[in-house]
């Protein structure tokens, strides 16, 4: 691991977050570097005052300046972050409700105390995604902690294309070991059975994070009609067929994605993928022309505020959505809504939904809410790392 003698000098009083252990240093809060750091390096960070607030990865061009791995005098040596590694392997195969999986997200970066780093594991297959320039450069040392803890047998790296922008780094994905799949490789997640494309999907190929909430709607779809709106690759809608659903709508406007959901369509077998209909387009505008007639409609669209600028749209744009869905939904339906940026969290998303409601002129109430499951842990001295709400709502009349 490549660790630079340089040290990253605070402003006065910019330590205050270090010190609550929260793993993030931005840009405006360092004073000075003292000698020499690279891109990716290992550095120790320090308060005006010259105390040691820990040690952290470097990333000169980013806003996101420092990663803390370390606090105060702890260690954060390779043996410190293999140990990470197994010790975050080693909680998800013990959780209970992690059970009846074979997919699974194995680190989830700052929540298993490896900012910037996410892995997920398909079946016999671990996906690597580097969200910084720090875990490219110790790729080849992930990887040989990844294959010994999980005996997996191909491992892919798929870094993070926009994060590393960010640190003006770029990679290319490439295998860490073993021969990667030319096909989609095969799940199954709560006897749902699913294809994930782990080399070309989106994201490392599959949305581990709906799991539960793919649960849920596989528990409340019977008899009904159901949209699947930004369905991605059918996931809510496979779990909406597998609960007895009457008829779903899957709209996206990936055709790559709607191409797997045919297939994943297709495993089910002739009766119930005949209950099953695709449209590739745009899901605001299907909401706003097509929206009349569900019984449950899950609205799961893309981040849409990725900076805190951009709530004011981004909560319109849902508020939108959910005018549309609430105005056509028959009586007693059910919308299953959902935002994945985290300045969008629970309180923020349920007053748009209140908004939209009373627009629509609709009676409704939130009867369960949700996050990521328990392989998404978060951090409390992290809080951005809750990026996940869905609520799910229910009308009356
Ligand atoms: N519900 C899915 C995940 C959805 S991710 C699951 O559980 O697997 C968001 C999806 O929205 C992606 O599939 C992306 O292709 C799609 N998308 C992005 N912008 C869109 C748009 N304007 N209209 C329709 N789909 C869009």
């Amino acid at each position: 691991m490549s660790t630079s003698g340089a040290r990253i000098v605070l402003l006065p009083g910019r330590e205050a977050s270090v010190l609550r252990r929260h793993p993030w240093v931005m840009s405006g809060a360092v004073s000075r570097v003292d000698g020499d750091a690279a891109a990716g390096d290992l550095v120790r960070v320090l308060a005006a005052d010259g105390t040691t607030l820990g040690h952290g990865h470097y990333a000169p061009q980013s806003q996101l300046r420092v990663r803390m791995l370390a606090f105060g005098d702890e260690a954060c040596s390779e043996a410190v972050i293999a140990e990470r590694l197994r010790s975050a392997i080693a909680a998800r195969a013990a959780h209970p409700l992690l059970a009846d999986t074979n997919a699974l997200r194995l680190v989830n970066a700052e929540g298993d105390g490896l900012p910037g780093l996410v892995v997920d594991r398909f079946a016999d297959v671990i996906v690597v995604r580097a969200g910084s320039a720090a875990w490219l450069e110790r790729s080849s040392a992930v990887a040989d902690v990844l294959r010994e803890a999980t005996g997996a047998r191909a491992a892919l790296a798929r870094p993070d294309a926009a994060a590393l922008r960010r640190e003006g780094a770029h990679a290319e994905p490439r295998t860490l070991w073993g021969e990667p799949p030319s096909e989609p490789v095969a799940l199954d997640e709560r006897g749902r059975r699913y294809l994930a494309d782990v080399a070309h999907g989106q994201k490392t190929g599959f949305y581990l994070d709906q799991r539960d909430a793919r649960d849920l709607v596989q528990r409340i779809a019977a008899g009904r009609r159901v949209l699947d709106l930004f369905s991605y690759t059918g996931g809510f809608a496979l779990a909406a067929l597998a609960g007895g659903a009457a008829h779903v709508t899957l709209v996206d406007s990936s055709r790559d994605a709607l191409a797997l959901a045919r297939r994943n369509l297709q495993g089910l077998g002739g009766a119930a993928e005949a209950r099953a209909e695709l449209t590739e387009t745009d899901g605001f505008e299907y909401a706003r022309k097509h929206a009349r007639g569900f019984e449950l409609a899950i609205a799961d669209p893309p981040p849409l505020a990725r900076r805190k600028a951009d709530v004011p749209r981004a909560a319109r744009a849902h508020k939108d959505l959910l005018l549309h869905l609430f105005r056509e939904a028959p009586p007693a339906a059910s919308v299953l809504a959902f935002s994945c940026s985290h300045h969008i969290g629970p309180e923020l998303f349920r007053k748009i939904a209140f908004g939209a409601a009373l627009d629509a002129g609709r009676d409704a109430r939130v009867t369960a809410e949700l996050g990521a499951p328990a392989d998404h842990p978060v951090s409390l001295f992290h809080p951005e790392g809750r990026y996940l709400t869905g609520l799910l709502l229910e009308l009356r009349g």
